[in-house]
């Protein structure tokens, strides 16, 4: 090892590379990290973080408005989108170096440069224009939106990158997916008064959801005035002579925005970097390919997070990251464990879900129990907004173990946290019975639902 400049090169300074840069040089390892771009990698620059900061800009209007049913007259409100965009670049810089800071004040060394691999121990960097040698190299570059070079006038439109820096808001806009990026931003430029339409190519929006939560978020997303075209896709954009877009949909409508979102997926960070020319195996994506550790083909050389399209979510690529230090560095080999991950989707409301739908439920289990609630939180009591709050459970019939637990509604995202815990450990609607509810919430619910609304016997329902 002593033959390397450094026992971890880690290129990619995002969630996961951050924190195995970090880790491995507070295990006294001599390490460096490469980014080209800014350290905080997606979640932290153009991702979770700025789009929660934007939800939360967009929640005002609701909130001013509900406020007079609890007796408050609140002046008519303005909105300036370069203060939000400011205050959000303060927070992201604030963020970003703190990340950096972490990586050095655990003792590594930092690189502002795009990394590339000469061979299986040797990094070339560019902006430096030299190259280093590594014993164990961790590929951590993560992925960006997957653009639409099928959709005629592709080039008139922006993706996540784009949109949180855009130099004004605008008037219209149409939004294409129907996952959590298409969801979440709908619901952002909705909420900032932007007029917004969602175009979604399925039937229902957020495919990978339980159908209940997807209804009854299309449904209220529609009542507070989001329009969603579904089944639908954009087949051209066009320009128009006042600067406008013009989008024609295969539906036969048109729409005329100021801007077009694509949000239709992400894509793996593994173009021009080497890894063809050292013989690391691409999947059909572009995906680097990884066993059940996290290593690629080339023993010394590791990936994690989004570049590995395994599951593209900031935890798991940090938790990806931790078991690749217990595996390359402690000799105690770890295997990420992907099994009942909770999420939420930062809609409003709020999806807060983990485990199985229950569609996927009846198809993996022969008697399955449906508990589900569906009120009027209270908080929109004195508000009078006329908008529903969801619970789910879904249990097996047999071994009372609760498969799936689905929110919709006010910090749904929290409660599915929480709800984390108990599926993971595996517990049984028992276990949830007998714990005491905390009144006066809307999680109580949880705790509360005795009786089955049905049961899927076989698939069908009795
Ligand atoms: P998703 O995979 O969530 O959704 C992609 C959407 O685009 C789907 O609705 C898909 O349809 C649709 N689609 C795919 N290809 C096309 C096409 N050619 N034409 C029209 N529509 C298409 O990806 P996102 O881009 O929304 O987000 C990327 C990932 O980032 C997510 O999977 C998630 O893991 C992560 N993320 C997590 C967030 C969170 O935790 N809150 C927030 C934002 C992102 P279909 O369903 O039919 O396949």
């Amino acid at each position: 090892m002593a033959g390397y400049d450094y026992d971890l090169f880690v290129i990619g300074g995002g969630s996961g590379g951050v924190r195995a840069a970090r880790v491995a040089a507070a295990l006294g390892k001599r390490v460096a990290i490469a980014e080209e771009y800014r350290f905080g990698g997606t979640c932290v620059i153009r991702g979770c973080v700025p789009k929660k900061l934007y939800v939360y800009a967009s929640q005002f209007p609701e909130h001013f408005a509900d406020a007079a049913g609890y007796g408050w007259t609140v002046p008519e409100a303005s909105f300036d989108w370069p203060t939000l965009v400011a205050n959000k670049d303060k927070e992201i810089a604030r963020l970003e170096a703190i990340y950096k800071r972490n990586v050095e004040g655990a003792g590594g060394q930092t690189f502002h440069s795009r990394a590339m691999l000469v061979d299986r121990h040797q990094v070339y960097l560019i902006a430096e224009d030299r190259t280093v040698s590594a014993d164990q190299i961790l590929i951590a570059t993560g992925g960006r939106p997957a653009p639409h070079p099928a959709l005629a006038g592709h080039e008139h439109c922006i993706f996540s990158n784009e949109v949180f820096d855009l130099k004004q808001l605008p008037k219209a806009i149409m939004i294409e997916g129907g996952g959590y990026i298409a969801v979440e931003f709908a619901n952002i430029f909705h909420g900032l008064g932007v007029e917004t339409t969602l175009v979604y190519r399925g039937q229902e929006i957020l495919s990978r959801f339980d159908m209940d939560l997807r209804r009854l978020l299309h449904e209220t997303m529609e009542k507070k005035g989001i329009r969603i075209l579904c089944p639908a896709v954009s087949q051209r954009v066009s320009k128009n002579a006042s600067g406008r877009l013009e989008v024609s949909l295969s539906s036969g409508q048109m729409l005329t925005v100021d801007q077009v979102m694509l949000a239709i997926g992400r894509i793996p960070n593994t173009e021009n970097m080497g890894l063809e020319g050292v013989g690391v195996e691409l999947g059909k994506t572009g995906a680097v390919v990884v066993d059940e550790y996290s290593r690629t083909n080339i023993d010394n050389i590791w990936a994690i997070g989004d570049v590995t399209h395994r599951v593209q979510l900031t935890p798991v690529a940090i938790h990806e990251a931790m078991c690749f230090i217990e595996t390359a560095f402690k000799g105690n080999p770890t295997s990420p464990d992907h099994d009942t991950i909770p999420t939420a989707v930062f809609s409003q409301p709020e999806i807060g879900t983990v485990g199985l739908s229950e569609d996927e439920a009846v198809r993996r289990f022969q008697d399955i129990e449906v508990y589900r609630a569906t009120f009027r939180p209270m908080r929109h009591t004195l508000s009078g907004r006329d908008e529903k709050m969801l619970m789910k459970l879904v249990v097996d019939g047999a071994s009372r173990k609760v498969l799936g637990a689905h929110v919709l509604g006010p910090d749904a995202g929290e409660m599915a946290q929480l709800l984390g815990i108990p599926l993971k450990a595996g517990l049984t609607k028992d276990d949830f019975d007998r714990t005491m509810a905390v009144h006066p919430t809307a999680a109580e619910e949880l705790v509360t639902m005795y009786k089955p609304t049905y049961r899927v016997k076989n698939g069908e329902r009795v």
